[in-house]
Formats: C-alpha cells, structure tokens, sequence
C-alpha cells in the first residue's frame, strides 16, 4: 500500500482557448492575474486566467513583449501573491512609472517554449496601465 502522494494534477480534459474556442494542444499562452484587494480581478482575467491558443496569443504575446518583466515573486502565506508581485517591482512592466500606493496588479505570463517569449513570467502594473490591459483583452476577444 502506497502512503506516496499525488502530485501531479490530472490535466484538465479538453481545455480550450477563451476567445476562440480551439481545443488547446501543446502550444498556449496562459495568463494569470494577482491583483490587489483594492483594485478587484481584471476583467476579462477573472475565472482562473486567460488561455490562448497560438492565433489568438500572438497579439497578447507582442503587447507583453515590450513590456518589462521581473523575477519571480516572494510566495509565503503572511501575504497575498499581490502583495508579493509588489515587492518584486518598483516599476509598473508596462509604463515604467513608479508603483508608489495604488493598487497594483501582477500579471503571470505561461508559455510553452519554442517561441520568442520566455516559458514563463512575472510583470507588475499599475493602476492606469491595468486599464489599458483590460481594454486590451476585450478587444482580442471581441476580434474572434
Ligand atoms: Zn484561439
Ligand atoms: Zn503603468
């Protein structure tokens, strides 16, 4: 008898791309946001993060490109994941303002390997630049 736990997840049948609905294969770019309680979930990025299939996440892949990333953040449980994100950046990924004390929200990116971006990584936005993102997002989903 086996007392050995397990850890792997069973992989989650037939996940699709949220925004056109492809059966998601190897290939895909997942996105993950830690806001902070004051700022409330990113539209659009709410229900466990967004997955693209490679159509869809080239727009987003281009956009988080030019965007500054950071390292991984502190992860513990006296604080939130927001609150880590916050710790790791003095400066919003995407305008390079710096994050002073509005709500921040931290962006995870996934990504298979074999393209341009990293397989995974970590930004942080502030207030304004979160705003923009959002609209960002409605727009790739509203093109499909
Ligand atoms: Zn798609
Ligand atoms: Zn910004």
């Amino acid at each position: 008898m086996s007392s050995e736990s397990r850890t792997n997840t069973e992989p989650t049948a037939h996940e699709e791309c949220t925004s056109c609905g492809t059966t998601l294969g190897e290939r895909r770019l997942a996105l993950q946001s830690y806001p902070e309680a004051e700022a409330g979930s990113i539209s659009g990025l709410s229900a466990g993060g967004l997955l693209y299939c490679p159509d869809c996440g080239s727009e987003p892949v281009e956009l988080l490109d030019s965007w500054n990333g950071h390292d991984q953040p502190p992860v513990d449980a006296d604080r939130s994941i927001a609150a880590g994100y916050r710790e790791s950046a003095e400066q919003c990924s995407f305008c390079a303002d710096d994050l002073d004390s509005e709500p921040v929200v931290g962006i995870e990116l996934y990504r298979r390997p074999g393209e341009e971006l990293p397989a995974y990584a970590n930004f942080t936005l502030c207030g304004d630049c979160r705003s923009v993102f959002e609209e960002f997002l409605a727009n790739v989903s509203a093109q499909q």
